[in-house]
């Protein structure tokens, strides 16, 4: 089975297609020939992976899953969530977001957030969903230099450092992307 990851993030890529067996055969974007900026216009986050998905399926035909993320804040009803890439307005810039977020922050007590991917896989006509949640809580400062987007502030529960310390396998195993991907291999290894 061929299946499109509608992504250009080759790490991404790579993730999904090794935990998966040679049966199925993962298409990046550039594969397909796709080079096409598909707006993600909806206000959530099952919403903009849909229309991602839904997009490549009706126009390239192929089968197709699509994922996005958001870091969901509790003592700030679940802000930047679908918003979180351009949190500090256009061009989307890690170091403003964080900032930004930190001064929100500022002087609260509850420090509480999850980080959560939701894949949609169009798959033959049917659609299926897949949530990953991770945990943890907003660091007061910026805590390691690893990693991507909020990783320097964003400490998972269990452990007492940010995600920016962490190697992409320790992360990987822990992180709302690999807890979705998980349970999307899971799926797709018994789907008949
Ligand atoms: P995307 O849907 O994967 O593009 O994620 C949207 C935005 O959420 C990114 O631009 C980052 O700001 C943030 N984000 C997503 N995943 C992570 C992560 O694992 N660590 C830190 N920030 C992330």
């Amino acid at each position: 089975m061929e299946l499109v990851f509608a992504t250009n993030n080759l790490n991404k890529l790579k993730e999904v297609q090794e935990m998966l067996s040679d049966s199925i055969k993962i298409l990046s974007l550039k594969d397909i020939n796709c080079f096409d900026e598909v707006d993600e216009t909806e206000t959530t986050l099952e919403g903009n992976a849909t229309l991602k998905a839904d997009y490549i399926t009706q126009k390239f035909g192929y089968n197709c899953f699509a994922d996005d993320t958001g870091l969901e804040v509790e003592s700030l009803d679940g802000k930047p969530g679908v918003y979180s890439a351009r949190f500090a307005g256009e061009p989307a810039n890690a170091e403003n977001n964080m900032q930004k977020l930190l001064s929100e922050l500022e002087g609260k007590t509850n420090r509480k957030a999850q980080f959560r991917t939701v894949i949609s896989l169009h798959l033959e006509n049917k659609h299926f969903l897949f949530e990953g949640i991770c945990k943890g809580e907003i660091l007061t400062e910026k805590q390691g230099e690893k990693g991507f987007g909020y990783d320097p502030i964003f400490k998972p529960e269990g452990f007492n450092e940010s995600f920016a310390t962490m190697s992409s396998e320790e992360k990987n195993k822990i992180s709302h992307r690999g807890l979705a991907i998980q349970k999307l291999v899971e799926f797709l290894t018994h789907y008949k």
